[in-house]
């Protein structure tokens, strides 16, 4: 076998784009990858991870496929957000999020918690969208939450033309 390590970055002779997906090379005897589009992507062999020198966004990879890394709450927000509408669109609806457990005090802030006089037994359960919000085991335990920022369970949905239509029912 062929060891890599020398000659190309730690994520081999090339990858896939993390904005565009296409595939890129890796340019020689550098960490760098370079896509037409994006421009270079730097890999960090001391953190595994690849970073956009245009935007400073990083990413993770599990499973073949990119994770950004995300330092604000608006970013993660926003992208569990996206993943609720593509469910939607699918026919399904989410019934909890359950967050990677290295966010837990970036998105604590940011969460719904009911109010008290509810009283009802998961008055404490924070919540997002309206969703429950667990946070995931650590990552020893399990290491793809490490690199993964989100999963959602669902259920079967009725399909509705409108996500939002029940809100009138
Ligand atoms: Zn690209």
């Amino acid at each position: 076998m062929i060891s890599p390590g020398l000659q190309y970055p730690i994520f081999g002779p090339e990858i896939s784009c993390p904005h565009c997906r296409q595939i890129i090379p890796a340019l020689t005897l550098t960490d760098t990858y370079l896509c037409p589009r994006h421009g270079a992507f730097e890999a960090n062999p001391q953190t595994g991870e690849l970073v956009h020198l245009q935007s400073g966004r990083h990413w993770r990879r599990w499973n073949g496929e990119w994770y950004r890394q995300h330092t604000h709450p608006d970013g993660i927000r926003f992208e569990i957000h996206e993943a609720l509408d593509r469910l939607y669109t699918q026919g399904y609806r989410a019934t909890k999020v359950i967050i990677a457990s290295r966010y837990r005090e970036l998105v604590s802030a940011y969460l719904e918690r009911n109010t008290p006089w509810r009283g009802n037994s998961d008055s404490q359960t924070p919540r997002l969208y309206g969703l429950p919000v667990e946070f995931s085991p650590e990552s020893k335990e399990d290491p793809c939450w490490d690199v993964i920022n989100f999963d959602l369970e669902k259920e079967p949905g009725i399909p509705k033309r409108y996500p939002y239509f029940r809100l009138f029912e």
